[in-house]
């Protein structure tokens, strides 16, 4: 399948799409990663927009599609922890033990760079970002290419990420070069980031694998609190105030709340507007128009941004999320909820 948009910045505009379970989609891969392309494919987390990470112009491409400021840094995707030693100054036994448990999987490791990982991939921080993501076709994919590919989430800077392809092709069609279709994303968020070029080490950014779990073999996590300022920002982009993003107006509520403000914006407004809740026990009324998540972070999370498309498709314009739980394994969740949400 072919798709075609007009492009402001001269680069080729026409995105492919295949089926990434088939072989020869993968050498197709290959070959427009080899020739400085753009590949987007499928993780477990969310679609990557891939680049050959170690050619400096290719990964300009990335910025230049997502529209993405040069300040923020991007994560390369390994198969496997040898790729990974090769990328960094020293692969230290923390970086290691948590490899050995998280990898494949949706956690990226935060280490000081070897002399190999281009500028524009770090940013110009002395760091670099690292993870192996625990899917069929992206490790074919890199094994295949047989380099590190570097891969932020293929979407527009400040958008919602995509979880299924046409996600993809909604933000990036003509801007992106090949599409491996891989169906709908498991995790359905992006990985936690945890950086180990500080002591202790430190939660960049909430995702699956929960806080608890990092702690049981690196001990105590500094993690940031509150509102995170603008120059934090810029070492994890992911949190700026506004990201993931829909185009509908976001509110998050307390369920006791909920249908009251959603009964005053019914009445004053002739907007599109829809309640989201979790679980089945919030009552609504049966005028209430609503979506349910699961009552369970896992499955709350592998749906959320699904669901912000679909009513992005929907042409809702009012959203008016339920607060979710307050414990730990919810924080993934409310932290891109609270992101999404007008104001951050
Ligand atoms: P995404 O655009 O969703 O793939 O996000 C990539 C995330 O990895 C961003 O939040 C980046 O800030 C973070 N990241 C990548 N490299 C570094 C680095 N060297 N130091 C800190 N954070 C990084
Ligand atoms: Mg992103």
């Amino acid at each position: 399948m072919l798709n075609s948009s007009p492009n402001s910045n001269g680069r080729v505009c026409t995105t492919q799409i295949l089926d990434g379970f088939d072989r020869g989609s993968i050498d197709r891969a290959v070959s427009v990663l080899h020739s400085g392309g753009l590949v987007a494919f499928p993780t477990e987390t969310v679609y990557g927009l891939g680049a050959d990470g170690l050619n400096s112009e290719s990964v300009a491409k990335i910025f230049e599609a997502k529209g993405r400021p040069s300040t923020n840094p991007l994560i390369l995707h390994v198969s496997s922890i040898n790729v990974a030693e090769s990328l960094v100054r020293k692969w230290t036994d923390l970086a290691q033990k948590l490899a050995d448990k998280f990898w494949p999987g949706p956690l990226t490791i935060i280490l000081p760079a070897s002399g190999i990982v281009p500028e524009i991939v770090r940013a110009g921080n002395p760091t670099v970002a690292l993870r192996c993501p625990n899917h069929q076709i992206a490790l074919e994919l890199l094994t295949s290419f047989d380099g590190p590919l570097a891969a932020p989430s293929a979407n527009k800077t400040t958008e919602t990420s995509p979880t299924k392809p046409e996600h993809v092709l909604n933000s990036l069609a003509g801007k992106v070069d090949l599409i491996l279709d891989g169906g709908r994303t498991v995790a359905g968020i992006e990985s936690t980031i945890i950086n180990l070029a500080e002591t202790p080490p430190r939660l960049l950014r909430p995702g699956p694998i929960c806080p608890k779990e990092l702690e049981e073999i690196v001990g105590k996590l500094s993690r940031f609190e509150g509102t995170v300022p603008t120059e934090i920002a810029q070492i994890a982009p992911g949190m700026s105030q506004r990201h993931y993003a829909p185009k509908a107006r976001l509110t998050i509520h307390e369920a006791t709340e909920l249908v009251t403000h959603y009964n005053e914006l019914k009445q004053n407004t002739k907007e599109k507007i829809v309640a989201v809740v979790f679980g089945s026990e919030v009552a609504l009324p049966p005028n209430c128009d609503h979506r349910r998540l699961p009552l369970e972070p896992y499955g709350a999370s592998a749906r959320l941004y699904a669901v912000l498309h679909d009513l992005d498709s929907q042409g809702y314009q009012e959203v008016l999320f339920q607060k979710p739980p307050l414990t730990e394994d919810w924080l993934a969740v409310t932290d891109r909820l609270s992101r999404a949400a007008d104001g951050g």
